[in-house]
């Protein structure tokens, strides 16, 4: 059976050796007659598949030890909201850098629990791009720093990790993570969904530095404090078990694609081949500043918005899905997670170049 490639935003494809493998362990995990949804999370076999997946992503980031990893719940957007009551209080400042429309949600849901304020916008460029280092207003008493490194919906990255001086950095890698090698130790925090780039929604990801977390107050229910999930390595709760269990295939999977490093190349040379379609032709465009052009969403429009819905139409009809822009931008965007390969990459780019030859 040859599957359509699946340009998704998120949730989004996973790497077909993974889901056949899921597939293979769903009756029976482990030798244990079971499959892993089926079993205690306190269970021996469960603790050891944490831990192991906890040390995969450790070396698959070079995450330093003065960092806990945390497997948490909630999507990343309850994170927005949970993190500035963990690292902030509320009458202190929290700088956000807003890019695009995760930026912008983030910065809105943390405002009961601090005074966030935007230090640094794209909006008046309609979030086209990066406002550059000179322009933030930096304030060097805020509880933290926030960026989205990369804006999903807008196709917008930020390529090199910003300094801002003592101030703790925390990022929202929801979309980029893993997909290149990145300087955990630049960051106070690391927090990502899991539905892009690891595999199933309801699991979140967060690397913390040990020093910030010791901000976490012990008012907060505990379920809400960060300190007591890594305390109880994350297994306050019943954790996402499943969840868990597909993002540790994952990483076994990155390891063996040659790491991290390995697939950062990788999405350079897909994420190329469709800028040159795009900036090569008269019918598609791409309207962001070519330094801050994201390798995992690429958004573009058609000089014929006419024409929109017979792209889609012919894109599913040829076996490439899920093509149709944000519905708060439009247009296309194609999503090239590690999981699409080049091939895909390929039909996607021969599929446009004849749509253009034909309509265009
Ligand atoms: N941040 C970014 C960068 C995202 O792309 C998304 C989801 N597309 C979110 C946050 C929100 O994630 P969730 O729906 O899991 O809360």
């Amino acid at each position: 059976m040859t599957r359509p490639y699946n340009f998704s935003a998120g949730p989004a494809a996973l790497p077909e050796s993974v889901l056949l493998r899921a597939r293979e362990e769903l009756l029976d995990w482990n030798g244990g007659g079971t499959s892993v949804m089926e079993i205690s999370h306190r269970s021996k076999a469960f603790v050891e598949l944490a831990a192991q997946s906890e040390r995969d992503l450790r070396a698959l980031m070079d995450i330093p030890d003065n960092y806990r990893v945390l497997f948490l719940q909630g999507g990343a957007t309850q994170h927005f909201a949970q993190i500035p009551m963990n690292f902030a209080r509320p009458d202190q400042t929290a700088d956000y850098i807003v890019c695009g429309a995760w930026g912008e949600k983030a910065m809105r849901e943390a405002t009961p629990n601090v005074q966030a304020r935007v230090a640094g916008s794209s909006v008046n460029a309609n979030f086209t791009g990066v406002p550059p280092r000179q322009s933030w207003q930096l304030d060097p008493a805020a509880a933290y720093v926030h960026i989205t490194p990369n804006e999903t919906i807008h196709g917008v990255a930020m390529h090199t990790i910003p300094d801002v001086g003592d101030v703790p950095l925390i990022a929202d890698i929801s979309s980029n993570i893993l997909s290149a090698p990145l300087d955990v130790s630049r960051f106070g925090l690391l927090y990502a969904g899991a539905q892009k780039n690891i595999g199933a929604s309801g699991l979140v990801l967060m690397i913390v530095n040990d020093d910030l977390l010791e901000r976490c107050p012990s008012t907060l229910p505990r379920i809400f404090n960060y300190a007591e999930h890594a305390a109880n390595g994350s297994m306050l709760n019943t954790p996402n078990t499943f969840g868990w269990y597909l993002a540790s295939l994952v990483f076994q999977w990155i390891a063996a694609q040659g790491g991290v490093a390995e697939l950062g190349q990788r999405n350079q040379a897909k994420t190329q081949l469709l800028y040159q379609c795009i900036d090569e032709s008269g019918l598609y465009s791409n309207p962001v500043d070519r330094d801050a052009r994201s390798l995992m969403n690429v958004v573009f429009t058609l000089a014929d918005p006419a024409l929109e819905l017979m792209f889609l139409q012919q894109s599913q009809d040829a076996g490439l899905l899920a093509l149709k822009g944000h519905k708060a931008l439009g247009g296309m965007r194609a999503s090239l997670y590690n999981a699409m390969p080049l091939e895909g990459v390929q039909a996607l780019v021969g599929f446009m170049r004849e749509f253009e030859r034909r309509h265009g």
